[in-house]
């Protein structure tokens, strides 16, 4: 029990911030019996086996010790490697990459560098509701563009519109494939975008953790166009099965990454030796599990689009990560919340509701595909009755 009073000692905008809303749906969730959770962003894989070999030959090698703060130089040039490799990336593994505690540190990091009071962070909405509350405790205002009316695309009009209205904003944060939507850029669409940012002094935070879950053609990274102003964001959890591991990077222009390398260092000093080794057999030599995770999520994806527009919710095919954003058919009268939780009491099915995601997710239910072909058509058949 805290003193009385003693509270207070917190600071007022973090007691007043909500924690992660989709994970405090799925606490609640959680405690339904027999329920059916479609809610996390969890992959349905383990790790490949190399991957904990290298963790297993880290411990044994006894790197307990502190790594350097930008990581070990493995990592850093598994990172750089990935990025050429993939997505035609040029970065310096010494001075361009720096090794984090996930993805989710890599955002933290990143936007805790750039953002300060008064500021103003720019992101098409719906959005992973995490930039919002890391712009609340950096003091700036979250300024959400919205995507209803275009398929959740970010249009070089909507994005003009929103810097002549925001000459505060510093940044924008760009998630594609998209978190809640599966909304992915083509290479014409993020040179339209890149023109309309390179006349400004704007950065670009371009959170690519779900890149290597495209199922339409090929992912392209914004900084293959915009170098200068791009700080991207990847990791090893949706790509390798690796969310518990807690490995992430950074990739940008060594002037910045030399200051996002503070933060990191006073939040975390460097991130663990094992799970780095893990992740650097994960980026080399871990291919085929990610094409092998791809390939079942598209099966997956190609079996639910037209089965839930057979029960009645519109969905658009999502180009790539791994979740369903399914629009509330018009009779359910009610916000998603209450469906959400009509959905998990009733039909014991666990979904998340769209408002997580920000005002632009109202009427929308998502759904994670990261589960096995029996729990999907189980809840399907669990929906389909219940709808009936
Ligand atoms: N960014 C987005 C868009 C996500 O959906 C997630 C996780 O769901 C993360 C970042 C965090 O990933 P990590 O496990 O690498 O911290």
């Amino acid at each position: 029990e805290l003193k009385e009073g003693v509270i207070n000692s917190v600071r007022s905008d973090v007691r007043n911030i909500t924690t992660n809303k989709i994970r405090a749906v799925d606490m609640e969730f959680r405690k339904i019996d027999g329920l059916l959770r479609l809610t996390l962003g969890e992959p349905d894989f383990n790790a490949p086996e190399l991957v904990k070999k290298a963790m297993i030959k880290s411990i044994e090698d006894n790197e307990s010790h502190y790594s350097t703060a930008r990581g070990s130089i493995e990592f850093l040039k598994a990172a750089a490697d990935f990025l050429k490799r993939n997505y035609d990336l040029n970065y310096d593994p010494r001075t361009e990459i720096l090794s984090t505690v996930g993805s989710t540190e890599a955002i933290f990091s990143s936007l805790s560098t750039i953002l300060e009071e008064g500021d103003e962070l720019l992101a098409p909405s719906p959005a992973y509701p995490l930039y919002e509350q890391l712009a609340h405790v950096n003091h700036t205002k979250m300024v959400y563009i919205p995507t209803n009316d275009t398929n959740f695309v970010l249009t070089p009009s909507k994005l003009q519109n929103a810097i002549e209205q925001h000459p505060r904003a510093k940044a924008i944060v760009l998630t594609y494939p998209n978190n809640p939507t599966g909304v992915d850029y083509s290479v014409e669409q993020l040179k339209e975008l890149a023109t309309v940012i390179a006349k400004t002094n704007l950065l670009v935070v371009s959170d690519e953790i779900y890149s290597t879950l495209n199922y339409v053609g090929k992912h392209v990274s914004i900084a293959s166009l915009l170098p200068e102003q791009t700080i991207v964001l990847n990791g090893v959890s949706k790509s390798h099965a690796m969310t518990g591991d807690r490995i992430g990077f950074v990739a940008a222009p060594r002037d910045l990454i030399s200051q996002i390398v503070k933060i990191h260092q006073f939040a975390i000093t460097a991130v663990s030796n094992p799970a780095m080794a893990g992740a650097v057999a994960a980026l080399n030599q871990g291919d085929a599990l990610t094409e092998k995770m791809r390939q079942e999520y598209m099966k997956r994806r190609n079996y639910l689009i037209p089965e839930f527009k057979k029960i009645g919710f519109d969905v658009a095919a999502p180009d790539g990560a791994f979740y369903l954003f399914l629009k509330i058919p018009a009779d359910q009268n009610q916000d998603d919340f209450a469906f959400a939780r009509e959905l998990a009491h009733k039909a014991l099915v666990g979904l998340i509701p769209g408002s997580c995601f920000g005002p632009g997710g109202e009427g929308y239910l998502r759904l994670s595909y990261a589960a096995s072909e029996e729990t999907l058509h189980e809840a399907l058949r669990r929906l389909q009755n219940y709808l009936a």
